[in-house]
């Protein structure tokens, strides 16, 4: 082991004590409001933020999260549910999975949500860790008689009382790919155990590209992969409240980000929303035992992560919501432009319409494919889920190609919006960047600055690349289908049409 530089003394706050800093969320402001005043450590453009929820930078990512509340009370169908938990309707982001319909209803939701933001809305990671720990706790417990699944029923009950944002800290930075956790030069390269008392644990390491880490109240660190006997250390599920003594956020850069710093809000594209991705650093933060989930059990971290990107990559339907808004914005642009009704562009809208549901018909077949596990709960189908997620990771790409063709290149050579607003350059730009008479040219700037930003700038992190990596790389999906796509079985059908014996 390394050499570690001495740690402060950590104030061992008991789970009570941690719980007690929240009250009940309802409303998307109480939620912004609940971020204020948080003893957080963040690092942004090499300056430490004290005030994220005001920075312009970081507070569209908040605004996305906070339409997970704002959804729940417009349309309680759609994203909320009612937990035999506590006997009351929470927000579904909260809520685990009792049957297939559920999962379907996550899917819609989550649609909803991508045509509602325009970008990563953060929260469906902590949705999916709640289903994955209530049944890994159980089985976790049943092999090794501990009280994993009654701790973790307990925590249940506080999120959803409170209405909180779960975030799920898993992929560690990884250090040197071709070797184990212990293996690493640096141990801290996957997230471990570091210390213990009787009153809890501390773990120390970092989780990369957290999504929408300091916009959560709570923080659940998990295994990023399957672990061997002297893995034991690395073997550890916890929840931590995100503005816990050790925790340090260092935040993502997207592109275009400093837009937001400009001042107006045609040239960012999506004014109001976008995603969020910070490296999250522990050091020697403290768990109490009340909320350990796994300390050790090292042979169930597979399992766990199988579980979690089955759940996942099935969520990335979220894309679909996307692509409804840049199969809109397209069809919004070839109008001002007057090419609406010309034959290649109809049929590129068709094209993009397309690819954008064969994401979805995937997904939404895994969820209605599910079966129930022995906690009692039910897992969309692993199979689908994955050919789901290969899906979002090529289409998007395909619809935001198509997008761009349908926009023309004036949408990357526009001039600025402060040149729209000079006295002098503004008319001139007025005059020849007008498309059809009847609208006006602010309007299509803004529509092509939207489709800038959703394939080249911010919210092509959510759209694009994010797609592409999220909830593991192109080819985690394709080693989960080969392990899955039983080749045996289908030689023995195409043996016996051929009229081949067959040996079994
Ligand atoms: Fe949810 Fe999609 Fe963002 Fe993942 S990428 S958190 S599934 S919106
Ligand atoms: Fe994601």
């Amino acid at each position: 082991m390394n050499a570690r530089q001495p740690v402060p003394p950590r104030k061992l706050e008991t789970a009570a004590e941690r719980w007690s800093r929240f009250k009940p969320i309802k409303t998307g402001e109480d939620y912004l409001n609940s971020l204020r005043g948080r003893p957080l450590k963040l690092f942004l453009f090499g300056k430490e933020e004290p005030n994220p929820v005001d920075n312009p930078l970081i507070r569209p990512s908040m605004n996305a999260l906070r339409q997970t509340y704002d959804l729940a009370i417009e349309d309680p169908e759609l994203a909320t549910a009612h937990s035999p938990l506590i006997n009351a309707r929470v927000n579904r982001f909260l809520h685990i999975v009792e049957s297939p319909e559920d999962l379907v209803q996550k899917n819609k939701m989550q649609r909803r949500m991508g045509q509602l933001t325009g970008t990563c809305f953060q929260r469906c990671a902590g949705l999916d860790t709640i289903s994955v720990m209530h049944s890994i706790t159980y089985d976790i417990d049943q092999k090794h008689k501990t009280p994993y699944h009654a701790r973790f029923l307990d925590f249940l009950k506080k999120a959803q009382a409170n209405n909180i944002i779960i975030g799920a800290g898993m992929t560690d930075p990884k250090g040197d790919r071709s070797k184990r956790p212990h293996e690493q030069a640096d141990p801290d390269l996957f997230l471990r155990i570091t210390g213990r008392n009787d009153k809890g644990i501390f773990v120390t390491g970092a989780k990369a590209h957290m999504t929408g880490g300091l916009n959560s109240h709570w923080i659940f660190v998990m295994p990023t992969m399957n672990l061997g006997p002297e893995d034991k250390d690395w073997a550890v599920v916890g929840a931590v409240p995100a503005d816990a003594e050790g925790i340090t956020y260092i935040y993502g850069r997207q592109s275009c980000d400093t837009r937001a710093l400009e001042g107006g809000n045609i040239d960012v594209g999506n004014a109001e929303y976008g995603g969020q991705e910070t490296l999250t650093v522990f050091d020697h933060v403290f768990i109490p035992y009340e909320h350990v989930f796994m300390d050790g059990e090292y042979e169930f971290a597979q399992e766990m992560v199988a579980r979690f990107t089955s759940y996942h990559r099935a969520s990335y339907v979220c894309k679909t919501g996307l692509g409804d808004v840049m199969v809109g914005a397209a069809a919004a642009v070839a109008e001002y432009n007057g090419v609406e009704k010309v034959s290649h562009i109809k049929d590129k809208l068709v094209e993009m319409t397309h690819l954008n549901e064969t994401i979805f018909s995937s997904g939404i077949a895994s969820s209605y494919s599910a079966k129930k596990l022995p906690s009692g709960i039910f897992m969309n189908d692993s199979m689908l889920a994955n050919v789901c997620k290969h899906n979002v990771t090529r289409f998007p790409y395909e619809i935001a190609r198509l997008a761009q063709d349908i926009a023309g290149g004036i949408m990357v050579t526009l001039p600025s919006e402060q040149d729209f607003n000079h006295e002098e350059a503004g008319p001139i730009l007025e005059k020849y960047l007008k498309g059809v008479s009847n609208v006006p040219t602010e309007t299509r700037v803004r529509m092509l600055r939207l489709i800038e930003n959703m394939t080249l700038g911010r919210n092509a992190v959510g759209y694009l690349t994010e797609s592409m990596h999220g909830a593991g790389s192109p080819q985690a999906q394709r080693i989960q289908i080969q392990r899955q796509m039983d080749v045996e079985k289908k030689k023995w059908y195409a043996r016996r049409l051929a009229g081949i014996k067959q040996e079994s």
